[in-house]
This record gives C-alpha cells, sequence and structure tokens, in this order.
C-alpha cells in the first residue's frame, strides 16, 4: 500500500506558509523551513511497518500546483495525508475535492487530514470537502498507522470488514454516506516506541539551512516531549488540543542525538517539544550530553519558560550544549499573564532572563499584541519590557507578532462569547493582522509589532552584536538574522493591513 505525507502548495501570495508544529501560524516572507517532526514521525513509523512510504513537502521544496497533481498521477497513492491549521484549511478542502477528482474506475484515492484546526472542528472539514478521514488529537502518526493497517486489511478481506471497528479512538470516517467517529482520541502512546526519524525519507536537508533559529548549519529538529508540560496558556492551541505531556526517556533522547551527529554531522539541533522537559529528566539529559561527548559537537537550542530553572540548571544546561532558549513573555502586564494563564509573575522575568544570559546561553522572546482588554498603554508596556531586555542583552533576539485565538482555545471561546472577533473567516486567522477587538486601531497595533523589530537598527543594539561576533558562523548568524527581521518589518508593515 502506498502512502504520500504531503504539504502541498498553497497559495504563495502572502508569503511561505510556516505550517508544521507551529501552535501559532505564520506566513513568512523570508522563508523558514521547519522539520515537521510528527508527520516525519508518522512516515518512518509507517515505512518500518512495510508500507511504501512518500515524502512530499512542495512547501520547503517551492513546487507549483500543477507539479503536484502530475505527481500524484504518476505515483498513484491509495492514501495521501497532510497536516492542516486553521489559515489554510480552506485551501486543503480544494486540494483534496481535486485530488478525488483523479479516481477512475480503478483507482480511488484516499484523504486524510490531521493537525490542530481539525482536532477541534473535525464535522466542519467532513462536511466542506470530499476528506475520507480526519484523523484528531496529537498523536497523528500512531493513528495514521493504526488507519493504514485497517485500510490495508480492509483492501484485502472485501466488502465484510467493518473499518470502524479496527480503528482506534479519534478518527472520523463515512460510511453509507453518513459521518461516524470512534470517539475521543486518546493521548496514551508511549513515545518510546517509535523509531527515530527517518531522515533520508523525510529528506531532512530540505529543512537543514533555511532556518533563524540555527547558529550553526546543518540543523535538525527532534522532539523529546508532547508537548507542554505547563499546558494551560489559553491561546496555546497544541497544549489546549492535546492536553497530555508525556517525554521520551533521556537515554532514547540521547541516542537519538548521537545518531544524528554521526551519521548527519548535524551542527544544531533544536527540540520542539512546547516546553522543554526539566527537574531530574533534564539533569540527567545534561549529564548524558557531558558524557557522551556530544556537547562538544553538537549545539541544542529549545523552549523554555521563565522561572521554571535556577540559574545551576541554566549553567548545566550551557555546559550540555545548549545555546537558544525560547521564552514566551507574551505580555508585560500581570492582568494579561493571569488571564492567559500563563502562570509567571511579571518580576521574574528580568531575573531569569539575566540568568539565563550570564549562564552563557542566548534567550530569545516572543511577545504578542492585540488582547482585547489590553489598552494601548497595557501594550505599550509590553513594548518597553521587550525593548529593555533586548537592549540590556539580557535578551539576544525576539519575535513579536498579533495573537490570534485559534479555534478550540479557551481563548477563541471567550472572544467568540463575547462577540469579540472581527472575523470568523479561517484564511484571516495568520497572524499578519488584528482578528480580536481592541480600543485603539488595528495600523496602531501594527506599528507596536514592528517597533520591536525596529530595536534591531538601534547603534546600542547594533554595536553589542558587532562587538559578539566571534567567528565566521556568528557572522552568518547575524546576516540571516538581519534579512528575517527585515522580513518580519515587511510582514508586519501597515501597507499590508
Ligand atoms: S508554556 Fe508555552 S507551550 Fe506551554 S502552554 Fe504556555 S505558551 Fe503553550
Amino acid at each position: 500500500m502506498k502512502i504520500i505525507i504531503s504539504y502541498p502548495p498553497l497559495n504563495k501570495e502572502k508569503g511561505t506558509p510556516l505550517l508544521s508544529q507551529n501552535r501559532q501560524f505564520q506566513y513568512f516572507k523570508d522563508p523558514t523551513y521547519i522539520y515537521p517532526v510528527v508527520p516525519a514521525q508518522a512516515a518512518s513509523l509507517l515505512k518500518r511497518e512495510g508500507f511504501d512510504v512518500l515524502w512530499n513537502d512542495c512547501i520547503a521544496m517551492d513546487w507549483e500546483y500543477q507539479q503536484f497533481i502530475d505527481f500524484i498521477k504518476n505515483e498513484k497513492p491509495d492514501l495521501i495525508a497532510m497536516e492542516t491549521k486553521t489559515p489554510v484549511v480552506k485551501e486543503h478542502w480544494k486540494i483534496i475535492n481535486d485530488i478525488k477528482r483523479l479516481s477512475t474506475i480503478d483507482y480511488r484515492p484516499l484523504t486524510v487530514l490531521f493537525g490542530d484546526h481539525v482536532t477541534a472542528m473535525p464535522e466542519e472539514s467532513m462536511i466542506n470537502s470530499q476528506v475520507d478521514f480526519i484523523i484528531t488529537g496529537g498523536d497523528y502518526d500512531f493513528l495514521l498507522l493504526n488507519l493504514c493497517n485497517a485500510v490495508r486489511e480492509a483492501q484485502d478481506s472485501g466488502e465484510h470488514y467493518t473499518l470502524g471497528a479496527h480503528l482506534e479512538p479519534g478518527i472520523w470516517y463515512r460510511k453509507d454516506e453518513k459521518i461516524k467517529n470512534t470517539g475521543k482520541f486518546e493521548l496514551k502512546h508511549n513515545l518510546n516506541t517509535l523509531p527515530f526519524i527517518d531522515r533520508v525519507l523525510t529528506k531532512w536537508q530540505l529543512y537543514a539551512y533555511k532556518n533563524g533559529n540555527y547558529r550553526k548549519t546543518p540543523g535538525t529538529y527532534i522532539m523529546s516531549g508532547r508537548d507542554c508540560w505547563w499546558g494551560k496558556c489559553t491561546f496555546c492551541s497544541w497544549p489546549q488540543l492535546y492536553p497530555e505531556f508525556r517525554s521520551r526517556n533521556p537515554e532514547n533522547v540521547l541516542d537519538e542525538i548521537e545518531m544524528l551527529v554521526d551519521k548527519f554531522q548535524v551542527k544544531e539541533i533544536m527540540d520542539d517539544s512546547g516546553t522543554f522537559p526539566v527537574g531530574k529528566w533534564l539533569k540527567e539529559f545534561c549529564l548524558g550530553m557531558i558524557k557522551r561527548g556530544l556537547n562538544k559537537k553538537v549545539t541544542l537550542d529549545c523552549n523554555m519558560r521563565f522561572g521554571a530553572l535556577s540559574f545551576e540548571e541554566y549553567k548545566l544546561m550551557q555546559k550540555a550544549g545548549f545555546r537558544f532558549l525560547l521564552f514566551g513573555i507574551e505580555s508585560g502586564n500581570q492582568t494579561t499573564l493571569d488571564r492567559i494563564k500563563k502562570n509567571l509573575r511579571l518580576e521574574t522575568i528580568i531575573p531569569s532572563c539575566q540568568d539565563a544570559r550570564s549562564a552563557g546561553l542566548y534567550p530569545h522572546i516572543t511577545i504578542m499584541f492585540g488582547y482585547p482588554w489590553e489598552s494601548y498603554e497595557d501594550a505599550q508596556n509590553t513594548l518597553k519590557l521587550g525593548k529593555f531586555l533586548l537592549k540590556k542583552d539580557y535578551a539576544y533576539t525576539m519575535q513579536s507578532t498579533v495573537v490570534v485565538p485559534y479555534p478550540g482555545t479557551p481563548l477563541f471561546e471567550e472572544c467568540k462569547h463575547k462577540d469579540l472577533l472581527y472575523s470568523t473567516n479561517w484564511e484571516d486567522y495568520d497572524m499578519k493582522s488584528p482578528l480580536m477587538k481592541t480600543d485603539f486601531s488595528k495600523e496602531k497595533l501594527l506599528q507596536l509589532v514592528q517597533s520591536l523589530y525596529s530595536v534591531s537598527y538601534s547603534p546600542e543594539f547594533v554595536a553589542r552584536k558587532i562587538l559578539s561576533i566571534r567567528d565566521i558562523d556568528d557572522l552568518k548568524y547575524f546576516g540571516r538574522a538581519f534579512l528575517k527581521v527585515a522580513g518580519h518589518i515587511f510582514d508586519f508593515s501597515k501597507k499590508k493591513t
């Protein structure tokens, strides 16, 4: 049975869509390619179980739409699975219908959608497109295997096979022209049983260079856990929709890192778990990196929370090879942090950032604007905090965006309930322009988003960055970062409102 895991070409007018494992969706002018870890895990698992699997990321390969359609016509896969997200779900419905039109008397391609949007609203895609299956929940690698096994058995057994009876909870399907499902998904699969991602099958080099997070290339992605051990922030789609945190064993992660270094000479690895595991797990992992000498061979990056680690723990991480730690500040107002359930005290941010920096780490901060309850002055507090951290060099790099309430999150429900949404057209949910009503204009809000990027051009900031250049990798990194900042400023420029 032939399966294609695909990211079909999408409308390029808005830029390059950042689709995979981005908890918040964005189009980038200057493309960044994030390794789609869970779909890559699915491809590797299917291959291990004897399926003929093809990896087809048309976005990273910059394919045209006709090229994709010709590819499907030539390969004639039995099943095509694709990840979708809110701003592009309508495009995916059209693509699915185009694929279904390729059906003939003896060729009937099956289509599958998975991802956060269809987890929140599975029925919508079943109604609005001819998609055959929807996988809900975050374990779509395990569930896709279950589905493919059931389809293969059904193909072998003929009419008497009851597909629904062989599917795990969380799968939507059609039977006798009716929409059915197998109930609520369960996040109980053991992540240690997964094979390491087959990097050759999933074309790892497509994602090894064009990524603003990497200082050294080639780089790659792994995930030590799914998805965030805190998991309560009301805007954050993955942990809200996939609320069970599980991690792999430290030894299992270390084995994968060792394989990536030895076999592919990878220089930098981003762990994209929502928040990297802490406590005993982190200590064991760091000591393992040092003991195996991996800290001398590869640089590590991860997502972290302020206030989760002591100075000693930051120091240990630095010794273990960590460099870039991504922290979500989200807002410079305590009321907002409380309302979005960030579980973060404002007064923790500066010392925690300072600790990470003095331990030799490079904190990257992300902040957001556009909370409906924040006044312009509140939003300026956030900007002030971001600028302060950057100017003082407590934070090394930053990202500033518009907050988007994605379906399935408590923030979306709150906004819907209180009539705070400008639009429920999913195509607008791309972080480019404000979606929640605020008591100041959209233009002012976008200026705030841009203002943080303008720090990058302040003499103090530029001088500090120049002085910190130590080698050619730093120089290349700053060159790439400069282009990214220019791209972000363009992404949020006033013209685009
Ligand atoms: S800490 Fe980060 S990953 Fe975790 S729920 Fe909050 S925003 Fe999401």
